[in-house]
């Protein structure tokens, strides 16, 4: 069968992150035509945004799937919804549990009202570019450039890698 090569962002700042994102990455191993193919560290990141929240705990995953966009996207909010995420549609950036981006999948660009890929906010975003790096340091961003080229340009963060 037919996969695609999809990096998935997870993040997380309520609860205890660090457990719950370790706990989604097997989620997503054990997702229906899904295998998990690689994984970063854990990283710490400040929150953006102008109110004060919670650092989060962020990681990137490799997944092989022979799923559609849009199909495992609706697998992604079935795992957010295992961890109680509540989605106020007036605060989309408020702290949650668990929150799981499509970043990349394949080579495809596409952007409709449920899905942007690659993610809008990729180059903006170092807490998903550099544990992107570290799995995969020669991946090429379609539309965009290297991965390198990317994270010489994002703004910085402060964010430290767990061991
Ligand atoms: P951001 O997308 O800026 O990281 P967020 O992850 O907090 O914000 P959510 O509340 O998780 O936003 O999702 C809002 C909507 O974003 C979802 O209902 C989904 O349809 C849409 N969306 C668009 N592109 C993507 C993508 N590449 N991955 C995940 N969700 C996406
Ligand atoms: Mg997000
Ligand atoms: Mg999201």
């Amino acid at each position: 069968m037919q996969t695609e090569e999809v990096f998935i962002g997870l993040g997380s700042n309520l609860g205890d992150s660090a457990t719950i994102i370790e706990q989604a990455l097997s989620a997503l191993d054990n997702v229906n035509q899904c295998s998990l193919h690689a994984r970063s560290s854990l990283y710490r990141s400040a929150a953006l945004g102008d109110s004060p929240q919670d650092d989060y705990i962020n990681a990137v995953a490799r997944v092989d799937t022979s799923l559609e966009p849009m199909a495992l996207l609706l697998e992604l909010q079935a795992i957010e919804q295992a961890y109680y995420r509540q989605r106020d549609p007036q605060r989309r950036w408020a702290s949650r549990t668990l929150d799981l981006d499509i970043i990349l999948f394949g080579n495809r660009i596409m952007a409709d009202s449920h899905l942007t890929i690659p993610h809008p906010e990729l180059a903006r975003r170092r807490f998903v570019l550099e544990p992107m790096f570290e799995i995969d340091g020669d991946r090429f961003i379609p539309g965009q450039g290297s991965l390198s080229y990317l994270i010489e340009h994002a703004p910085e963060l402060a964010m430290q890698k767990l061991v």
